[in-house]
């Protein structure tokens, strides 16, 4: 299924998209949660029953409204440094022997269609395409082999990073260059798990106003969604709703000579396997 969130007169509500159109869950079957969280939460369970409420028609939404970011506020937004051999090595980085992890702001999530705003801070915004995992239930201590059922859903998404705060801040830390608002586009919409038949085999690709810059597939990621799922959680708890950007392969501007960054007018997509096409435009921050 594939579920998007919008903004109705009461607040976001979670809502699916099927041959009706885009369908309000939670109206069709008050049964069902009216937040994507909580519906992914607990999505084994409640497949069934949103798979009859989408059928049903009722609760339609018209195709008018906006759409919010797919998750609104993750609890987490965890980052993979480096998990394409390719990548690492266009950075001149050797190939980590464990993963590295770094974190984004949530408040750097948006939508499919939203603008990536570039900062004024900044002269060197780059794109990077990833996969991105969206934590169902969730767990401490999750074991490699039973981590895919606490994958509910995936995502294109865009690991967006403005290199000079990434590499010339003291101490080695990415958050910050990360973490600019609008950093984290994801979409268009979640695509739940049990469409994925294969995660570890998906196309992967961006196009910069139509001329594509990165084209890989996520059978080169260094470190699978199952291992990263049981290295993260051996620290902390993940919980429902929480994202994972899982790495970008090679092709990204700073790697190219001469470099290339985002500038305003630009248009980014992010294509990957049967997850549809996240589209971003980029603008300047306002002065
Ligand atoms: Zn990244």
């Amino acid at each position: 299924m594939r579920l998007v969130t919008y903004q109705s007169d009461h607040g976001p509500r979670v809502a699916a998209v099927g041959r009706h159109g885009l369908v309000d869950l939670n109206r069709a079957d008050n049964a069902l949660p009216s937040c994507s969280k909580q519906l992914l939460a607990n999505w084994a369970e409640l497949k069934p029953r949103a798979e009859a409420a989408l059928e049903s028609g009722v609760g339609g939404v018209r195709e008018s409204i906006l759409l919010l970011p797919p998750i609104l506020d993750p609890g987490k937004v965890i980052g993979v440094g480096l998990n394409y051999t390719d990548h690492a090595r266009e950075t001149k980085m050797t190939p980590p022997d464990k993963p590295v992890i770094f974190c984004k702001f949530p408040t750097a999530v948006r939508a499919d269609g939203d603008p990536i705003v570039l900062p004024r801070i900044s002269q060197e915004v780059d794109f990077e395409a990833e996969l991105v995992v969206v934590i169902g239930q969730g767990g401490r201590h999750i074991r490699r082999a039973r981590a895919l059922e606490h994958v509910a859903a995936y995502a294109c998404g865009n690991d967006v990073s403005a290199r000079d705060w990434q590499h010339r801040t003291p101490g080695g830390q990415w958050l910050l260059g990360k973490s600019f608002d609008s950093f984290a586009p994801i979409g268009p919409a979640l695509v739940t798990a049990d469409e994925i038949a294969e995660p570890g085999n998906l196309d992967i690709q961006l196009r910069l106003n139509g001329r594509t810059m990165q084209h890989s597939n996520t059978s080169q990621l260094i470190f699978s969604v199952d291992f990263l799922i049981e290295y993260v959680s051996a620290v902390c708890t993940l919980s429902p709703g929480d994202l994972i950007f899982t790495g970008t392969p090679a092709g990204v501007g700073c790697a190219r000579k001469p470099p290339v960054f985002l500038k305003p007018g630009d248009t980014v997509e992010v294509e990957i396997g049967q997850l549809g096409i996240l589209t971003n435009p980029v603008v300047a921050e306002e002065k």
